[in-house]
Formats: structure tokens, C-alpha cells, sequence
């Protein structure tokens, strides 16, 4: 199949509908398969997807939570959103960036770069989403360059600001050669919606309404260099098992091109959002198929980091942590310069309104009271272990003995720094519990090590 089109409606619309006559001992074998973690294709998945015996979906909860607790353990990374331009060309329905919605736009200055991220950092946050909209003139390539040398020329007491995963509209080999120069984490772009028809009537007008160069962006940022690509649709656009099957094949196509699929999905649902009105967006996802959905990406990329951000509300977030999702973002804005608003008590103006309010230290200190690890882990990519590299040692089960390392020695620093008595002795229980738990008995003595010299001593940024 060409580059572009590699999805295809009517094909995955025949699977959806076939995949309906699955016999019981097709479902079992792709069960059995799932719980193995050998990943499922997009064919099994349809038929995951269609299932309507609630014994069968009862097992794919079950299967997901297996592959969340064998593979990543109770370890959760943290992460922040960073908006720094809301300028944008193009008239999407739902995103009230949309060139036709009136408000005050702005883009962030260096220093009001170096004030947001200040902020951030004082929220102990090590890595960061950066965000914005889609304007060649205002915030041309050059300008999301500079933000990114600002952001990683900052050096706090605590350390500093470690991956810059960004988050803009899709562009060429050239601009993505650029973005994996100043080190780029993740380049993140949601599909929004896989499905053609639908995708042309969101995409009202503006350079985002060429669905095939949307499409293909993951191939040019692998032509680029950047081998770390993490994909997503907008759940509420179009049919969900539509989309699901589309993240699915495009994880496929990438595989098959490039050696490797998706570093991470990301699970947004539509939000209500200032220039839009919800209710006139047909497909909205309810939450039991939303947790259906979560489970099946699971059990059918394994490997793959699944993220969630403060779109969902807390219940949901608690819920679908166990579930699969590895990230989450904590202590969130969505809006240009929204953390020196928020500092200064000043009424937002959000892309979109988040349901989980809650403060980092919130966020995190839930994270610990549910025996998770909060993670603020940045190694992967620093030591090189990106693309195909991290994979192969992700699906070798090797990752464990650096990732469970890196979560204990990055949450002790945050604790160090940021909690206070009682999030300490928190934090020291989880770490003490949890050092036993690493396997590699060289590795372990040194993270024991790590961590006293982190609290001790005041050493900082260690990680193997
Ligand atoms: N401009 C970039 C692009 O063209 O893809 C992306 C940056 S935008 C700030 C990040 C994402 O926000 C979009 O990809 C979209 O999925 C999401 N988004 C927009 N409106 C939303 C809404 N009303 N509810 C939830 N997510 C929304």
C-alpha cells in the first residue's frame, strides 16, 4: 500500500462489520494470545472490539490490568503540559483555536517562557508537553526552536526541565530534522480522527484539512531522525472501534517502515471548550466504552506507553491507571502563560476545560497513598534508548531493571525537594519497599546508594 494510504474506510469498515461473526474459539485464541503479551494485529482487535459477551470483556479487564502490573509494574511518569502559542490557521470544530473564534492570542515571550517553566519546575516537573497551535507566521519552527534551547538552557537548584516532548501541527523533514537537533522527546500529533469523511468536515479550512499530510507526518519526523512518535485520535469525532482499528494500522504502518510503532497513545475525549458546543459532536464516547477501549489498546501494544491527561476527572484517571495507562499530566493548564495566571489568582481562558483540578502534589501524594511509584523518570532517552533501541529492550522485559531504578531515584530527589514531613516519610517507605523489587542485584546496591546521596548528600539526577 502507498504511504498515503495506508488506511483505508471501506476495508476497515468490512473488518468491523466482520468481525462481528467471530466464534468463541477465535476470541479465546486471541485472549490467550493477549495474555501471553504478544501484542494483538488490528484483525484480532476488531474482534475485541465487537465482542458484546460480557465473560469475554470481563477477561480483557482482567488480561490489561496483568500486562499494567507485569510491565510496568506500579510505576506512573509524570509529566505537564507547556502552551506557548495559541495563534492558529486553521478552523477545526472542536478546538477553540479555531482561526474563527475571537479571543486575545498571544504567544509566550522567553521570559515569560523562563516564568511558566519556573513554575513548573517548582511543581517538581522534569518533562514537559509543549504545545501549540498551527500559525507559520507567529510561531514559525524557528520560535518553537528557541522556546526549546530557553527551556533546556534553564538550570534550577533542583535540576531542570529534561525532555521537551512537543506537541504541533504536522510538518516537514526538514522542521523535524531541526526539532531532533535541540533534542526533541516525543513528537506528538493526534490523528484527531482516522476517519476520512469526518476529518473533512471537522477540518473546516487551513493547512490541518490535508488529511494525508496529517497522516504522514510520523513518516517525515522518522525521515527527520525522531524515532520517539507518540499518536492519539480525538475520542468523540467519529466512530470509536473506527478509530481504535486506525490507531491500530497506523501503529502497524509504522512497524513495517520504520522497525517501530507508537512510544506512546494518548486516549484524549473531547471536552467542552469555549467557541464550540459538545453537544453537537454525534460519537461522543460514554465512559464504559472509553474503559473497554483503554483495555484493548493495552492488551494489543503491550509495550507501547499509554497516556492520559487531565481531561479525564479523577475517578476515571484512578480507574483506567490500573488498566493501562503508564502517564499522566498533573497540576495542568491548558492555556498560554496559564501557570503565571493561575500563580496570580487570574481568570482562565483554557484551549479546552480540564476535570481534574487537583494540585501536583495532590496528584502525586494519591499516586503514593495507592502504592504506586511516581515517576519523574527522563533516562530513556538521555542514555540513547530511543525508537526501535527501547523497544527491543522493553519487549525483552530488560527495561524493568532501569525503569524501576530511575522511578525510586527521581521520586526521592522530588521528595528531597519538594514534600514536605509527611510526603517524605511517605515517599521513603515506597522507596525502601520497592528497592528490593529490582532484580539485577548491581544495579540494586547502587540505586541504594543513589538515594542516599540524593537525600543525604543533595547529589541530583542520577539515573541508569
Ligand atoms: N496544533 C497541533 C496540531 O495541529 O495537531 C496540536 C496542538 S493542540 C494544542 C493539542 C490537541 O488538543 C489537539 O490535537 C486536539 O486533539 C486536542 N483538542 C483540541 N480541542 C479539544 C477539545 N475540545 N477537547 C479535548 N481535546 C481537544
Amino acid at each position: 500500500m502507498s504511504e498515503e494510504n495506508f488506511i483505508n474506510q471501506g476495508y476497515i469498515e468490512g473488518l468491523l462489520e466482520d468481525a462481528k461473526n467471530t466464534s468463541d474459539a477465535e476470541i479465546q485464541r486471541i485472549l490467550d494470545k493477549a495474555e501471553r503479551f504478544e501484542g494483538l494485529n488490528h484483525v484480532e482487535i476488531a474482534s475485541l472490539l465487537t465482542t458484546k459477551n460480557s465473560a469475554y470483556i470481563g477477561r480483557i479487564f482482567s488480561i490489561a490490568g496483568n500486562i499494567k502490573r507485569h510491565i510496568y509494574g506500579n510505576r506512573i511518569v509524570l509529566f505537564a503540559p507547556l502552551y506557548v502559542s495559541d495563534y492558529c490557521v486553521n478552523r477545526c470544530a472542536y478546538c477553540s483555536y479555531n482561526c474563527g473564534h475571537e479571543f486575545g492570542r498571544r504567544k509566550l515571550t522567553m521570559d515569560e517562557i523562563r516564568e511558566e517553566v519556573k513554575i513548573l519546575e517548582q511543581m517538581g516537573h522534569k518533562r514537559i508537553a509543549m504545545e501549540a497551535g498551527e500559525h507559520d507566521a507567529e510561531c514559525p519552527i524557528d520560535y518553537i526552536l528557541e522556546c526549546m534551547h530557553t527551556i533546556y538552557d534553564m538550570k534550577f537548584e533542583n535540576g531542570a526541565i529534561r525532555r521537551i516532548n512537543v506537541n504541533i501541527a504536522a510538518t516537514t523533514v526538514e522542521n523535524f530534522k531541526k526539532l531532533n537537533d535541540v533534542g526533541i522527546g516525543t513528537y506528538i500529533l493526534f490523528q484527531e480522527t482516522y476517519h476520512q469523511p469526518t476529518y473533512d468536515k471537522v477540518h473546516v479550512s487551513g493547512p490541518k484539512k490535508n488529511y494525508a499530510y496529517h497522516l504522514t507526518a510520523f513518516d517525515r519526523a522518522h525521515q527527520g531522525g525522531i524515532d520517539d512518535v507518540g499518536g492519539g485520535v480525538l475520542f468523540g469525532l467519529a466512530d470509536p472501534y473506527f478509530e481504535v482499528l486506525g490507531l491500530m494500522i497506523h501503529n502497524e504502518h509504522l512497524e513495517k517502515e520504520f522497525n517501530v510503532g507508537f512510544h506512546t497513545i494518548s486516549v484524549p475525549r473531547l471536552c467542552p471548550a469555549a467557541g464550540m458546543n459538545i453537544s453537537e459532536f454525534p460519537h461522543l464516547v460514554d465512559d464504559e466504552t472509553f474503559e473497554r477501549i483503554v483495555a484493548i489498546i493495552r492488551l494489543a501494544v503491550p509495550f507501547t506507553g499509554m497516556i492520559l491527561s487531565t481531561r479525564e476527572n479523577h475517578a476515571m484517571r484512578k480507574k483506567l491507571l490500573q488498566l493501562g495507562i503508564s502517564q499522566i499530566s498533573a497540576g495542568s493548564s491548558t492555556e498560554v502563560g496559564g501557570y503565571a495566571k493561575r500563580k496570580r489568582n487570574e481568570e482562565s481562558n483554557p484551549q479546552f476545560f480540564v476535570n481534574d483540578e487537583r494540585t501536583a502534589p495532590e496528584i502525586i501524594t494519591e499516586l503514593m497513598d495507592d502504592d504506586y511509584i511516581p515517576s519523574f523518570c527522563t533516562a530513556c532517552y538521555r542514555s540513547g534508548r530511543t525508537g526501535d533501541r527501547f523497544m527491543s529492550l522493553a519487549k525483552s522485559g530488560q527495561i524493568k531493571n532501569v525503569c524501576l531504578p530511575n522511578a525510586l531515584m527521581t521520586l526521592c530527589e522530588y521528595s528531597t525537594d519538594y514534600g514536605d514531613a509527611a510526603f517524605k516519610e511517605k515517599a521513603a517507605a515506597i522507596i525502601a519497599r520497592n528497592i528490593p523489587g529490582i532484580a539485577n542485584e548491581k544495579i540494586r546496591i547502587k540505586t541504594q546508594n543513589n538515594v542516599e546521596k540524593i537525600s543525604h548528600n543533595g547529589e541530583r539526577d542520577f539515573y541508569v
